[in-house]
């Protein structure tokens, strides 16, 4: 995508323009490198708030770019979840403004101690491995620097329920949900716009499923439908409108629904591919989304060890 910045221009009615302020940096989904999530920046009358901050530096410096463009001082940083790919960037966007805050779900100390610390053994090993490509050593080191750095990835303002954060004149919302895509996955929701941001609990092209609770996340897609809204922002791929979030969320329900139950995973994949064939189109390589679906059914979805962990039952 050569166009990595857009600004959203949000609903004429609902504020003057010089107000309806957000930019949308869309994270990069490349084949041979970890991803990068979508940031969010909001910008208030004197300061800005990040939503999401990337891996990669080149991701986190167009936040930083734009802070410096625009003269005003990041406050505040919200990882909707604690995946790296949403959170690395924290480290780099306090070396700038170390007095922005970070508000977050504790779940991020859970996986410091589990999923997160599983692969440094083996991460440490791949670094000394001549056939492992520059591209992965990279991404290898970003992620165990950022494991060695917890005071950037847990956060000084829990988000532990609903709360709600001043930016200027304009009032975001915070919203927990428990065991989705993660053990704590924060979404914010900005009534004044009508937007909603809400991280990897929508993902284009599928759902990426590496820590998630069918059963919590369908919970979590069923409150955010519920609300007046007309842009949404997933984790990954372009914002959506309020109809084909809602087509998102029965295609999530019919496939989560096919996964709990007895049906050869094949179906349960043909489903997804089926019901969400508009998103999926958005990915060039189908035979990726393929083999990704199999894997979270057979793997994660019907694992009852990844379950009990996942939905903490
Ligand atoms: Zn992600």
């Amino acid at each position: 995508m050569s166009i990595a910045i857009m600004t959203l221009v949000a609903g004429l009615s609902a504020a003057p323009a010089s107000q309806a302020a957000y930019t949308f940096i869309e994270g990069q989904l490349p084949a041979n490198r970890q991803p990068d999530g979508n940031s969010i920046i909001i910008e208030g009358a004197q300061e800005l708030l990040v939503i999401d901050t990337g891996r990669h530096p080149e991701h986190t410096d167009k936040i930083i770019a734009m802070a410096t463009a625009r003269n005003k001082p990041i406050t505040a940083i919200v990882n909707t979840h604690w995946h790296l790919d949403h959170a690395t960037g924290n480290a780099r966007i306090r070396a700038a403004y170390p007095d922005a805050k970070l508000y977050a779900s504790t779940a991020v100390e859970g996986a410091l101690k589990g999923f997160l610390i599983r692969g440094v053994d083996e991460a440490k090993a791949s670094l000394n491995d001549p056939a492992v490509p520059e591209a992965r050593k990279t991404d290898t080191r970003l992620y165990l620097n950022a494991i060695n750095d917890p005071a950037n990835l847990v956060p000084d303002h829990p988000v532990n329920g609903p709360m709600t954060i001043k930016l200027g004149g304009r009032e975001l919302q915070l919203r927990l949900a428990r065991h989705a895509a993660t053990a704590g996955d924060v979404w914010v929701y900005d009534p004044a716009d009508k937007a909603v941001f809400v991280g990897d609990l929508v993902v284009v092209p599928l759902p990426f499923f590496d820590t998630g609770c069918a059963e919590g996340w369908r919970q979590a897609l069923a409150e955010i439908d519920q609300l007046d809204f007309q842009t949404l922002v997933p984790g990954h791929g372009l914002p959506m409108d309020h109809g084909s979030f809602s087509s998102y969320r029965r295609a999530f329900e019919a496939f989560t629904t096919c996964a709990d139950g007895n049906q050869p995973t094949a179906s349960c994949v043909a489903i997804w591919q089926q019901q969400g064939a508009s998103f999926v189109a958005a990915h060039a390589d189908q035979k990726y989304v393929q083999a990704a679906l199999t894997y979270y059914v057979d793997r994660i979805m019907r694992s009852p060890a990844r379950r009990s962990e996942y939905c903490g039952k």
